[in-house]
């Protein structure tokens, strides 16, 4: 499984495609379909236990997919604050400061993984536009030593590559939130689950993974942007299994902007269809 693994980082571009191939495909007896076979079976295998833990219920499941990814990345487990000083010196955590589009309450250490304040500046500024308001981070790398009393041995915020957000209080927001969540879950660039006590979400962020993803989210909101730049506006053509929301989260734009740019009258899209993607609603 270890070795298996580290397969993962590399199809994340795909991974939405491979659960859906129909079990028909795979039987085909011809000597080209059975080395796409062998691909298709193997990056089955080992997204299986992602997806089934496609869901923001915390379980041992889940813990454990966390900790292999801590081992994958040969993270340690802070001891305490002298180890957490240590790591910032070597820039392997990072300072999170807060700023207009998110905000730090409670945070013991305002420090995490690089890829974790990438994720954070990601998401709150999206989140900051669908909902109006900043996102709230409520705890960030937390030592052995500062782990709360409730905390299971094998929590990842030793790590710095976990942090916990504040369930918002609207509605709508917290349905942003979670279907956002849910959809990097699917995506297997980070493990979310809902913590009752105190309510939170509490994220553990996969690093190659995601930034492997937010590269390649990169590289086709540059291509929008030269082509809208160009004047000629860029075209996305609807594949199986995308939504609006989803199209519109790849090329860092809203829903209503490309409905208004191709004059749907509702969200319903076809596969086949091509749509206009206006211009990113934020260059970052
Ligand atoms: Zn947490």
């Amino acid at each position: 499984m270890e070795k298996a693994g580290h397969r993962v980082d590399i199809p994340v571009d795909v991974s939405a495609d491979v659960p859906s191939v129909p079990p028909s495909h795979v039987a085909r007896p011809r000597a080209f379909r059975l080395r796409v076979t062998a691909a298709v079976a193997c990056a089955t295998v080992v997204l299986a236990s992602p997806a089934a833990a496609q869901s923001l219920r915390g379980s041992p499941a889940s813990l454990s997919l966390q900790n292999r990814q801590a081992e994958r990345h040969d993270f340690s487990f802070l001891k305490g604050s002298r180890d957490v000083a240590r790591f910032v010196d070597a820039g392997l955590l990072v300072p999170l400061e807060g700023g207009p589009t998110y905000r730090l309450e409670d945070v013991s250490f305002n420090v995490a993984r690089p890829e974790v304040r990438l994720f954070v500046e990601r998401l709150s500024s999206q989140y900051k536009q669908a909902c109006g308001e900043p996102l709230v981070v409520t705890s960030l790398t937390r030592p052995l030593t500062h782990q709360p009393w409730n905390a299971s041995a094998r929590s990842v915020h030793p790590t710095g590559m976990a942090l916990d957000l504040r369930v918002p209080r609207k509605a709508a927001c917290r349905k942003w939130l979670e279907s956002t969540l849910l959809e990097l879950e699917r995506r297997q660039v980070l493990d979310a689950t809902f913590e009752r006590r105190p309510p939170h979400y509490h994220v553990a962020i996969f690093p190659r993974a995601y930034v492997a993803y937010v590269a390649s989210l990169t590289g086709r909101e540059k291509s929008a942007v030269r082509a809208s730049a160009a004047g000629a506006p860029a075209t996305h053509v609807v594949r199986r299994g995308e939504t609006l929301w989803r199209i519109a989260q790849t090329y860092d734009t809203t829903p209503t902007a490309i409905r208004r740019a191709n004059r749907l009258s509702s969200t319903t899209i076809r596969v086949g269809q091509r749509l206009v993607i206006p211009t990113p609603t934020h260059g970052d």
